[in-house]
């Protein structure tokens, strides 16, 4: 059975459908870039995955389980899908494990000297032990990045989306977070990405989905959509790149 079963989503922002009809599997352990030009709708569908908007028609499963329609708990769905987006979103009165334990210790009840500890390992991991007690303003853009991206480690998420999480930065700062990003797929997270770094999505993803006009236009591995891609619409937004 498919982590995540997406069916038939329609997605509408007033008159405008921003998504259409589209129909998208992912497997366990599988990472996923969704690529295609400003304004296609990469980042409504991450949103839309852990129900930050909500779909006019369709379904999405997770394990099997629907999670559009009423009668879902959010909260829960929430902690198992983590999303992570462009701006780091860190909260700024607060230092950095104050920022990764506050989600563990509030929602999960977990003590907090145990959210510390997992915190402090995962700081460790990424190099960012000696900046534990650094308020987030006092950091670069990456070193946000990668925090932000810890605490929505902290949660164990089954599923993790990641919007163009390094758009916001200088092109030196980029490679440290794509280099957590490689760690966790060769750990075996599920991820779907957003991404405009296409030599990243040819490097990390199993699979990539070029969107247009809120649909899945042509997809398949990336030596395939990179290499010799069979959609015009897809070769003219490659070509656009170069
Ligand atoms: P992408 O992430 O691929 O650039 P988006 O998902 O952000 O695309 O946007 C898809 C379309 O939806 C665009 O036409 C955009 O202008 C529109 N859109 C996005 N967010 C909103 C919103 N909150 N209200 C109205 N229109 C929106
Ligand atoms: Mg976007």
């Amino acid at each position: 059975m498919a982590l995540l079963e997406i069916n038939n989503i329609t997605k509408y922002y007033g008159e405008l459908e921003v998504i259409s009809n589209l129909t998208l599997q992912v497997e366990e352990h599988e990472v996923v870039c969704l690529i295609g030009p400003s304004g296609c709708g990469k980042s409504t569908l991450l949103r839309c995955i852990n129900r930050l908007e909500e779909i006019a028609s369709g379904e999405i499963l997770i394990h099997g389980d629907r999670i559009t329609g009423p009668g879902v708990d959010l909260d829960r769905l929430r902690r198992d899908i983590g999303i992570v987006f462009q701006g780091y979103n860190l909260f700024p009165h607060m230092t950095v494990l104050e920022n990764t334990v506050l989600a563990p210790t509030k929602v999960l009840g977990m003590s907090r000297r145990e959210a510390e500890d997992k915190a402090m390992a995962f700081l460790e991991r990424i190099g960012l032990a000696h900046k534990a007690n650094e308020y987030p303003d006092r950091m670069s853009g990456g070193q946000q990045q990668r925090v932000a991206i810890v605490r929505a480690l902290m949660m164990d998420p089954m599923l993790l989306l990641l919007d163009e999480i390094t758009s916001a930065l200088d092109p030196e700062l980029v490679s440290e977070v794509l280099d957590i990003v490689r760690d966790l797929a060769a750990g075996g997270m599920t991820m779907i990405l957003a991404t405009h770094e296409m030599g990243f999505a040819r490097e990390v993803a199993d699979r990539i989905c070029f969107l247009q006009g809120g649909k899945i236009y042509e997809q398949g591995p990336p030596a395939e959509i990179f290499g010799n891609p069979q959609g015009e619409r897809t070769q003219a937004f490659l070509r656009s790149l170069k």
